[in-house]
């Protein structure tokens, strides 16, 4: 379904006859029979791996980065240093839960997905401890040894209220139970309904006493991996533990909350915060030969969580960026304005990187004209969210970009990474890249986001998309 928002016919300026169908298919020729994104992104996940902010694995992908585009002949190549938090998960953490009266009629009675089927028919004993999947949330504070106590399960944020006024969470550990809305198309509007619990719900649950949260992964699968991800504490409350717990296990401890009375969990955390680090943004520009003082930015996050290898979250998102640069100027591309690719330093846990280049860009008065963020996983492009000043400049576009697959366009452009650029540059053009969502939050934040569930077509495919986009930006831009 093509979704066009826009019904003008604009102003063609004459600086747009570079961009036609032949440019298109040199970009997706090149992309398709010669592309190196793939190839750089397992070089990054197979040799470095997951890139925490503040770790030694970021500081060793911020050179390999650096080397990297180094090798390519782009105009300029350099690091923009910038402090970032640094968070550990320190020693394996832990969960298990334990219960006198436990049996194995509590089994959920409804069908469950395949992947939990060996999860749910697993032989279990009455008295038994039984280790389950979960993982530190980033931010959260450690236990301080084995912490141990009864659990209530929480499936909307007014039962955390209610049953919190009743002292009922007094003492305990909560579990943040509200699942993705399954009927939502798009899974990033599913994720957003249900990414408050986990970033502020330890503090909501601290308010009425409770000792630690459980955060129920944010997935649409059915599966045995915790997701972790980002969670802030409010200064006011008690800082409680907050781990994630997989999908599956969720619904497990769910029922066994409501039919269990004895039932205890048990978690240790061993992670710990420390003083900033030093770390840095990696850039590669190619001057424009019309404007080069006029910058048209594209880029992802750098840093990844420390669980998987960071592939799609956002390897994917910087190999689109770079290999945009690459296709552009491989096939000969004259940029009008300067062109620079940014790997931002820690977008998961604090968006350092992504402030410290927008505020380095606006006191230099480096004008950015338009910013383009590839942040939702290397996926099969499908289009892009636009300003919508910019809309109608893509009208003459309309039959190339549906023709490749990419002409969904919708309405409001940006990503968290270029978020910070509008404050200075109110005027420029903001776009995301939107590809796919369907498979986005199987493996986002968990131990699954690892090369191998990145599709080498799909990826070039992408990276064709953001380097089309950026020359019609490049030509319909003053
Ligand atoms: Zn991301």
């Amino acid at each position: 379904m093509r979704k066009w928002l826009f019904c003008l016919v604009p102003f063609f300026s004459s600086a747009g006859a570079q961009v036609d169908s032949a440019f298109f298919k040199k970009v997706f020729d090149e992309a398709l029979l010669n592309g190196h994104a793939y190839a750089r992104l397992g070089e990054l996940c197979k040799t470095i791996g997951p890139r925490l902010s503040g770790s030694l694995e970021a500081e060793k992908a911020v050179q390999w980065g650096k080397t990297m585009l180094g090798t390519y002949g782009f105009d300029s190549v350099y690091l923009q240093p910038v402090m970032v938090p640094k968070w550990e998960r320190g020693a394996q953490e832990g969960l298990w839960f334990s219960s006198k009266t436990f049996s194995r009629s509590i089994r959920s009675k409804k069908p469950v997905d395949y992947n939990c089927e060996a999860f749910e028919s697993r032989p279990l004993k009455p008295s038994g401890k039984y280790q389950i999947p979960g993982v530190a949330l980033g931010g959260s504070v450690g236990t301080n040894g084995m912490l141990k106590a009864g659990l209530v399960s929480i499936h909307k944020d007014i039962e955390l209220d209610s049953l919190g006024k009743l002292g009922l969470l007094k003492g305990k550990v909560v579990l943040l139970n509200r699942p993705f809305p399954e009927q939502y198309l798009n899974t990033f509007k599913a994720y957003g309904a249900c990414v408050g619990q986990r970033v502020n719900g330890a503090s909501k649950a601290a308010m009425y006493g409770a000792v630690a949260v459980l955060v129920r992964s944010m997935s649409n699968r059915c599966d045995l991996h915790p997701h972790t991800g980002v969670m802030i504490y409010d200064e006011k409350q008690p800082k409680i533990p907050a781990m994630a717990v997989a999908t599956a296990v969720a619904n497990l401890l769910d029922r066994l909350a409501t039919e269990d009375s004895g039932l205890q969990v048990h978690l240790q955390l061993n992670c710990k915060m420390y003083p900033d680090v030093m770390s840095a943004n990696v850039i590669a520009q190619h001057k424009g030969n019309a404007f080069p003082e006029r910058i048209i930015a594209f880029g992802g996050h750098f840093d990844s969580w420390d669980q998987g290898e960071g592939a799609h979250d956002d390897g994917a998102g910087c190999m689109h960026a770079f290999e945009a640069l690459r296709l552009l100027k491989q096939i000969g591309y004259k940029p009008r304005h300067t062109l620079r690719c940014v790997w931002w330093m820690n977008e998961e846990n604090g968006l350092r990187g992504a402030t410290e280049y927008a505020k380095i860009a606006g006191a230099n008065k480096e004008i950015h004209v338009a910013a383009l963020e590839s942040d939702r996983g290397g996926f099969t492009p499908r289009g892009f969210g636009v300003d919508s000043v910019f809309l109608a400049n893509l009208e003459n576009y309309r039959n190339l970009l549906n023709s490749y697959g990419i002409g969904d366009i919708e309405k409001g452009g940006g990503g968290a990474d270029i978020g910070p650029l509008k404050k200075y540059f109110p005027g420029a053009v903001f776009v995301g890249f939107i590809p796919d969502s369907q498979r986005y939050f199987d493996v986002h934040h968990a131990e699954t986001d690892v090369f191998e569930n990145v599709n080498k077509r799909e990826l070039h495919l992408g990276a064709a998309a953001v380097a089309v986009m950026i020359a019609i930006l490049d030509q319909q831009l003053d």
